[in-house]
């Protein structure tokens, strides 16, 4: 039997790849010789300048997750620029806090709308370019250890991320014979924007420091093995696992 780690030739569409752990697993992809369709709202040059250092390839698209007016043109695009995406990276995603008993329904819904339904009607719309040529491909869901535990103040996003392990094991079901492996990865806590705020409290913040085994927070480039490995020939018969990047966390 032989696999590889070896992404070249391969490309592989990023969400929310401007910054924090979208653009550590860019960068990772791109350093394993994938070409990077980066795609998100913000400006994406720091992405574009570490991805072509790498050696890669990079195209961007603009667009906003927050509906799902742009899938089917990100899926046009991208395939235009840097022809078929073998690889999804299910990245973008937000966070709202508040506690559950005021939580409003705009955090609901905004906080649901770009981590679990564009994230599913992306995938639904790559997953067809897989299926009509036959070659199958990856996708990867970034979940979180909310998909897992419970938290405190960010219901949306327990409820969002819980959701992706659910719909990463049904994908993976439904598309496991299509040649297409469908995944995710739980980070623990990195240090991104996402855990701004987090970082900012001392309490919460040394709280979760002395809970981590590992000892320190993440940084963004610690996702870059598993996400190439998921994205690798090497996890052609790895279907629907919910894989911890955590430091240890939920050993403890
Ligand atoms: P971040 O806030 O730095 O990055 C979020 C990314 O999503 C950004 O690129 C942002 O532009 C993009 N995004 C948000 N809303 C969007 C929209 N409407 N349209 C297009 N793009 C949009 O935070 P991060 O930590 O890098 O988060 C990346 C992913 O990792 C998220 O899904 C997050 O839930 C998840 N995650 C993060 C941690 C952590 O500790 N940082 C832990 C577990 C899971």
């Amino acid at each position: 039997m032989t696999f590889s780690f070896d992404l070249t030739g391969k490309t592989a569409l990023v969400t929310g790849a401007n910054t924090g752990l979208g653009q550590g697993i860019a960068v990772a992809l791109a350093q394993a010789g994938a070409a990077i369709v980066a795609v998100g709202r913000s400006n994406m040059d720091e992405t574009e300048r570490l991805c072509r250092e790498a050696g890669a390839a990079f195209h961007s698209v603009q667009a906003d997750l927050s509906s799902l007016d742009p899938i089917e043109r990100i899926v046009t695009e991208a395939s235009t620029l840097s022809g078929r995406i073998d690889i999804l990276v299910n990245n973008a995603g937000i966070i709202r806090r508040a506690d559950a008993i005021e939580f409003t329904e705009k955090d609901w819904d905004d906080v649901m709308n770009v981590n679990l339904k564009s994230t599913f009607f992306l995938s639904q719309a790559v997953a067809r370019t897989m299926i009509a040529d036959e070659r199958g491909g990856k996708i990867i869901n970034i979940a979180s250890l909310l998909s897992f535990q419970g938290g405190i103040r960010i219901p949306s996003y327990t409820a969002s991320k819980s959701g992706l392990a659910g719909l990463t094991r049904l994908l993976a079901c439904e598309w496991a014979s299509k040649g297409i492996n469908v995944n995710a990865i739980a980070p623990g806590y990195f240090v991104t924007n996402n855990t701004e705020a987090l970082r900012n409290d001392p309490k919460r913040s040394s709280e979760i420091l002395g809970r981590i085994p590992a000892g320190r927070w993440g940084d963004p480039a610690d996702l870059g093995g598993a996400a190439v490995f998921l994205a690798s020939t090497a996890a052609d018969y790895i279907h629907g696992i919910v894989l911890p990047v955590d430091g240890g966390w939920l050993a403890r």
